[in-house]
């Protein structure tokens, strides 16, 4: 069994659903398939815009749903042959009209629950994966269509729903296991099924967690993410366009770089199939015979170095301190409740031995919240008189290497190589072996990780091929 799961922008145009249908029917040719579709490129964000009209009493939004349901019409006769065409047409149809009911009725309201949000929200993978299926069938490729709210189960808790593997197993695998060679699942992603049968949406990016979901319960032999670019690259090409493509990397490497800021992968992605060892592959596409970025858990092993460089901008030191340490614990208690409450975890956190101050890096639009959680907290506790002081820094970026697991300095060699280009360096910590950050002024942010990029991986890169030592990553 196989995964594939196709991206907006794979799935945006006639055109690239042509190529995914020559994907899809390669596939099933050797195994059978699971095809996990996105809404078509831009939906998702026009969705998001109608809400936002229909919430502030505006009536705007059916314009939106006007060129929505235009673009999905006119691909109808593109892909549909004429025996499907009609029953397409109508599945596309009744979906969109469910949707003006329910914007006209959060229009009405002037409020959108976060129920009817994710109804709306995931009509664009409805609407595509109906359209896909009927492109495949048109092709004479034998497709069924699923219900994604009757394959991943989720609870809805605070701002992203979570997901039970154990019933989303056993309903993928009743679902699916039996689907016969040269037959291909239909699946839209981003949407699960949620207590009392309403649906949920994985948060934006969610389908990748889609895939990797039903991947694990299927055992699959890998998961490939189809997408617009060639693969995970050593650095965002925008910030330094010298950047390589990793052939090869870990799913230790993949999470750290999703969470440090690399857009590549929604950030759950890999925790399905980590432990049973699926691996997953990055490909493109628009360039489909590049083979893209293979994730596993043991990748070929490079050379020492640093394999990759990210950034997150945006970030905040806070220094949070109180009058006089707390009883029972200092104020150890509320802080950790507050920092486990937090829907971004902090960077860092630092705490000093008095008792009576800790230092947080934290992202700059999570500090209103971790304010108000840690004094509800002091609050809740009786201890009115003793709030603490929360002090915010300036706004500073960090730099994250993922580097080889080894002695080697990282750190020290990262802050001599910065300051020698003139870029101040506020700070620098470790997240384990593997890791370092170097925290430095957003000002001189992108200069920093080009000048990193430049000297631990192009340099280090040019010097391992004049040696013969192989290639750390491929340029494309
Ligand atoms: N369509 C959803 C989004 O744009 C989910 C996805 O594409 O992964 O966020
Ligand atoms: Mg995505």
């Amino acid at each position: 069994m196989r995964i594939l799961k196709f991206g907006g922008t794979s799935v945006g145009s006639a055109e690239s659903i042509r190529t995914v249908l020559s994907i899809i029917d390669a596939s099933v040719r050797e195994e059978p398939t699971v095809a996990v579709v996105s809404a078509l490129g831009g939906i998702t964000d026009q969705l998001v815009s109608a809400i936002a009209l229909a919430e502030g009493g505006q009536s705007h939004w059916q314009t939106l749903l006007a060129e929505i349901r235009r673009r999905h019409l006119d691909l109808v006769p593109e892909l549909v042959a004429g025996d499907f065409r009609q029953g397409v047409a109508k599945s596309l149809e009744a979906r969109l009209t469910f949707l003006a009911n329910r914007l006209e009725g959060v229009q009405l309201l002037r409020d959108c629950s976060p129920r009817v949000r994710d109804q709306i929200l995931g009509s664009g993978e409805y609407l595509s994966s109906h359209l896909l299926n009927g492109a495949l069938l048109s092709r004479k490729i034998p497709a069924l269509l699923f219900d994604p709210a009757r394959l991943i189960f989720a609870r809805a808790r605070g701002a992203e729903p979570v997901v039970d593997f154990e019933i989303t197993n056993a309903q993928v695998r009743q679902a699916l296991e039996g689907l016969g060679q040269g037959t291909v699942a239909v699946v839209g992603g981003f949407i699960a099924g949620g207590e009392a049968g309403i649906a949920l949406t994985l948060g934006r990016g969610g389908s990748d967690y889609s895939a990797t979901l039903i991947g694990a319960a299927l055992k699959a032999s890998r998961v490939e993410i189809w997408t617009d670019v060639d693969g995970v690259r050593s650095a965002d090409p925008r910030l330094v366009p010298e950047s390589r493509i990793l052939t090869e990397i870990s799913y230790r490497e993949a999470e750290e770089m999703a969470f440090m800021g690399a857009k590549v992968l929604h950030p759950k992605t890999i925790l399905p199939v980590k432990k049973a060892g699926i691996p997953v592959v990055i490909r493109n596409s628009f360039n489909p015979t590049f083979p893209g970025t293979r994730i596993t858990a043991d990748p070929a092993q490079t050379l020492p170095g640093i394999k990759s460089l990210s950034l997150l901008k945006n970030q905040i030191s806070l220094s949070v301190q109180t009058p006089q340490p707390l009883s029972g614990g200092g104020f150890n208690r509320p802080l950790h409740y507050a920092l486990a409450n937090l829907r971004q975890a902090p960077l860092q956190v630092n705490q000093f031995n008095t008792g009576q101050e800790v230092q947080l890096l934290l992202a700059g639009d999570s500090v209103a919240e971790f304010r108000e959680l840690l004094f509800r907290e002091f609050e809740g506790g009786g201890e009115n008189d003793n709030l603490p002081l929360v002090i915010p820094g300036e706004p500073v970026a960090v730099v994250t290497a993922l580097h080889s697991a080894d002695r080697e300095q990282w750190g020290e060699r990262m802050v001599r190589q910065l300051r020698r280009e003139g870029i101040s360096v506020r700070g620098a910590f470790g997240g384990g072996s593997d890791q370092t950050s170097v925290v430095v002024s957003e000002r001189q942010a992108e200069e920093a990780i080009r000048v990193l990029h430049r000297i631990f991986i192009d340099e280090a890169a040019e010097w391992q091929e004049r040696e013969g030592f192989g290639r750390l990553g491929r340029v494309s």
